[in-house]
């Protein structure tokens, strides 16, 4: 777990001796009418160098992280979501916001800041530690359009697991799946989702904020 001060980071980890220093209100449901609406997270991206079809790509991986638990990822231009969102953050991608400067031994791929008890509805994420993170994860070369795959669906990766703390309300960390504190380059070769999976308490938990029934056996 690394954390910082009022705020909650994942970092890269070292392995194998390689460096990598590494509104919130729950929906109404009327009492006895389970209400059908598919739960959304409204998800603002500032432009990226990448342009709109690196972004799309980031939205179809969270798509892909999400929709397991009910939930779909939409723009904040899709009007007919935005009423039923269960959570609307914004995704900054950014080098410098002080709480992700890399330090002696962590190299932060991630942020999302708690001011006075509720955490911001913005995700800090470090295009240039999780490139790092890419490159460390291949000893050969790829070509470049491999290379920007992996890291839109790594990008995708750590916002999820960010907008995972906010939809938590925590910041701690668990021992595997999405909401552990660090992720390795062995991470990003991961083609299935089997390692960015929540954990039965924190889906329940992310259930009951969105207005999901419990999913079966793990109430
Ligand atoms: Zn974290």
């Amino acid at each position: 777990m690394s954390s910082v001060r009022g705020s909650h980071l994942l970092t890269a980890s070292v392995v194998a001796g390689l460096l990598i220093s590494a509104s919130a209100g729950v929906a109404g449901q009327e009492p006895g009418v389970p209400t059908p609406r598919t739960p959304v997270i409204v998800l603002e991206m500032a432009e990226t160098a990448a342009g709109a079809g690196f972004e799309g790509r980031i939205r179809a991986e969270l798509e892909g992280l999400w929709s397991p638990y009910g939930i779909t990822v939409a723009a904040p231009d899709a009007s007919e979501s935005d009423a039923g969102a269960c959570l609307a953050v914004k995704v900054v991608f950014t080098d410098d916001e002080p709480g992700i400067k890399p330090a002696p031994n962590r190299r932060p791929l991630g942020i999302v800041y708690r001011v006075g008890g509720m955490y911001r509805r913005v995700v800090f994420v470090s295009p240039a530690a999780v490139m790092r993170l890419v490159r460390k994860s291949s000893n050969e070369p790829r070509a470049s359009a491999v290379v920007a795959s992996l890291h839109a669906r790594m990008l995708a990766r750590v916002i999820a697991h960010e907008i995972g703390h906010i939809l938590l309300e925590s910041e701690d960390h668990a021992p595997r799946g999405l909401m552990r504190g660090r992720f390795r380059p062995a991470d990003v070769v991961q083609p299935g989702l089997e390692r960015f999976t929540l954990e039965p308490h924190e889906s329940n938990r992310v259930a009951s904020r969105c207005g999901l029934p419990a999913p079966v056996g793990q109430r």
